[in-house]
């Protein structure tokens, strides 16, 4: 069976699993299962004929043994893919048995299953109970990996700092004989997507010696596919090319599905940005040939936008249409999976704070209760001192209940929100847009799209820093929102690109108040620092487009296209007769 594990976004879980504890078991049954343990990558055949050996004496076992035995059989299950069973095989052995060490080893390996599974709530669930029992396991081999596994699940979730930390423990605490490669990976890799990393400094130079020296190359490669997306951030394109082309066979040889097609979407990019057709073409079929029949996934969004944009620049528009389809499938189903992944560690972390204040609360409960009882006892019932303990009691029970209902709204906020901007992210931009569409068609009223871009925004991170740029960009949104009705829906598509829908606006007040935000981006230029901040816009209407959101996204970004080649700093609409509503300022 192909091992699926190795397939998804999550790295190498089951492969870095911690070989046998050093639990002294004697006899022939426990030096066999020790020596299963040890080898079960490196000699994966022997290591099956092992545990078919001993699955013939299960009666006989011991109950530890039994356990260990259960634990190597759920292992084998999930290499060979089969993560239901090998989920609930590792539940009952972490329910079961009664060794600390082999309990985190089972959570260790289940939070990676359930993570590669997009089961995003148990893995997380799973994964506090695994830091919890953690203090207790003095093997470190066992504590590096369970700290992996979490780093990794946290990265995934996007939370950085928290992967930063685990990382940093596992640096401080290398076990034996391992080296610092995969703990730096973590680290390198957290600080990459967080944004925090602007540069493939010196620190990314010594990840990738230390994997080398290891002989890790598979995680040498996934840390130079981090450098090489920083190159290209920083514009330096041919850099990237050259470290990506250069590793290129061996990443093909290790066939990392999910290495793979980060290392073929990046190239797919670089070349696109190059204006190398023929190879961007190239790459970014390789992502979606070697992808997961429904799997979405970063890359293959990536890669179908590049088709798109080749398709539309060739003027071949049935293609861009097709491709855009996919894009916006791809795009929509990836970003649902990080929103998925980031609302459930949300939820979990809610639950387990809740839970603490539960048993908070009933701790209260019970003090109130005892000394109610010293009050019985003493005689001094006075009905007063009753309502007033009955009244505490239901104090703190309205108050954790209001906690509760804040963060859950709270959460709730987090999920649709940019993170800089304060305004809706992509995927709540889409779900709201298409209602608002929806309900525009039901009561046929008009509805138009403006995407708006900012010019040469590199040039600005470039020359004054991405401070200045996030600066600039959260002025341009202030901007946008002075012109906007409670009724407009406003989002961030991407790094500076915007969309309004404006429903029931008729299409010269969308082109006048377009006109007017392009002015007034026109001005932030030199407010606070020495750059030109411009935008170029593009508008699309139901009335041309019809009531479809791709629809009217691909006919507004095909304006937007056109008034980014007509010059920039400019307002164009997807109507002929209002072309170029306003020309450069
Ligand atoms: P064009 O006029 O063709 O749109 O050129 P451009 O430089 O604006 O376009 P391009 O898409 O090549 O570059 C966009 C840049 O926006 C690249 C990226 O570094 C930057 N960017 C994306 N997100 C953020 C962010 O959150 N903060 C900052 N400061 N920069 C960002
Ligand atoms: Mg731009
Ligand atoms: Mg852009």
């Amino acid at each position: 069976m192909r091992r699926r594990c190795l397939a998804a976004g999550m790295f190498l879980g089951l492969a870095m699993g911690a070989a046998a504890t050093d639990a002294p078991m004697a006899g022939g049954e426990a030096a066999s299962l020790q020596r299963a343990d040890r080898i079960k990558t490196s000699n994966h055949a022997e290591f099956v004929q092992i545990l078919h050996r001993l699955e013939q004496e299960r009666a006989r076992l011991p109950p530890e043994q039994q356990s260990y035995l259960r634990y190597l059989e759920a292992w084998q299950v999930a290499y060979a893919g089969d993560y239901e069973r090998a989920s609930s095989q590792l539940g009952a052995v972490i329910g079961q048995s009664d060794d600390p060490v082999l309990r985190v080893r089972a959570l260790a390996t289940l939070v990676n299953i359930l993570g590669v599974g997009h089961r995003y709530e148990e893995a997380f669930a799973r994964m506090s109970q695994m830091l919890e029992q953690l203090p207790r396991i003095d093997d470190k081999a066992v504590r590096y990996q369970a700290l992996g596994e979490a780093a990794q699940l946290l990265i995934a979730a996007g939370q950085y700092e928290l992967a930063v930390g685990y990382a940093d423990q596992m640096l401080a605490d290398l076990p034996p004989g391992e080296s610092a490669c995969k703990a730096m990976f973590f680290k390198l890799h957290a600080r990459y997507r967080s944004g925090e990393a602007r540069e493939p400094d010196a620190v990314f130079q010594e990840g990738v010696d230390t994997c080398v020296k290891a002989g890790e190359i598979l995680v040498a490669n996934a840390m130079r596919a981090d450098v090489a997306a920083l190159d290209m951030r920083r514009g330096r394109v041919a850099d990237a090319i050259a470290l990506l082309e250069k590793n290129y066979a061996d990443v093909r040889r290790d066939q990392y599905p999910s290495l793979t097609a980060q290392v073929d979407g990046l190239l797919a990019q670089a070349y696109w940005t190059q204006g190398n057709v023929e190879k961007s073409e190239h790459f970014a079929h390789a992502v979606i040939d070697n992808g997961i029949k429904g799997e979405y996934t970063e890359p293959l969004s990536q890669a179908y936008e590049v088709l798109y944009r080749i398709a539309r620049q060739r003027g071949d528009f049935p293609a861009a249409l097709a491709w855009h389809e996919k894009y916006m499938a791809a795009d929509k189903g990836y970003l649902d999976d990080v929103g998925a992944r980031t609302l459930a560690y949300q939820m979990v972390r809610q639950q387990v704070q809740a839970r603490k204040e539960q048993v908070d609360a009933l701790n209260k409960q019970n003090q109130i209760l005892q000394l109610q009882q010293a009050l019985d006892r003493k005689a001094v019932e006075t009905s007063r001192l009753y309502i007033v303990l009955l009244l505490t009691v239901l104090g703190f029970i309205a108050l954790w209940l209001y906690r509760l209902k804040r963060s859950q709204l709270r959460f709730m906020r987090l999920a649709r929100r940019d993170g800089l901007t304060g305004i809706y992210n992509r995927q709540h931009f889409v779900a709201e847009a298409e209602q608002a569409l929806a309900y525009a068609r039901r009561s046929a009223r008009g509805a138009s799209l403006v995407l708006l871009d900012l010019d040469h925004f590199k040039q600005i991170n470039d020359s004054h820093g991405h401070a200045v740029g996030d600066q600039v960009l959260k002025q341009a949104v202030a901007v946008c929102q002075q012109h906007l009705r409670s009724t407009d829906i406003f989002g961030r598509l991407g790094g500076e690109e915007f969309g309004i829908l404006l429903p029931e606006c008729p299409i010269d007040q969308v082109l006048a108040r377009a006109e007017r935000i392009r002015r007034e981006i026109e001005a932030l230029s030199g407010d606070g620092h020495d750059s030109v901040v411009t935008a170029s816009l593009g508008v699309a209407s139901t009335a041309r487009s019809g009531y479809e959101l791709r629809q009217l996204l691909v006919d507004a970004d095909a304006a937007l296209y056109r008034a980014k080649r007509a010059g920039r700093n400019r307002v164009v609409s997807g109507h002929a007769d209002a072309e170029d509503c306003a020309a450069a300022g």
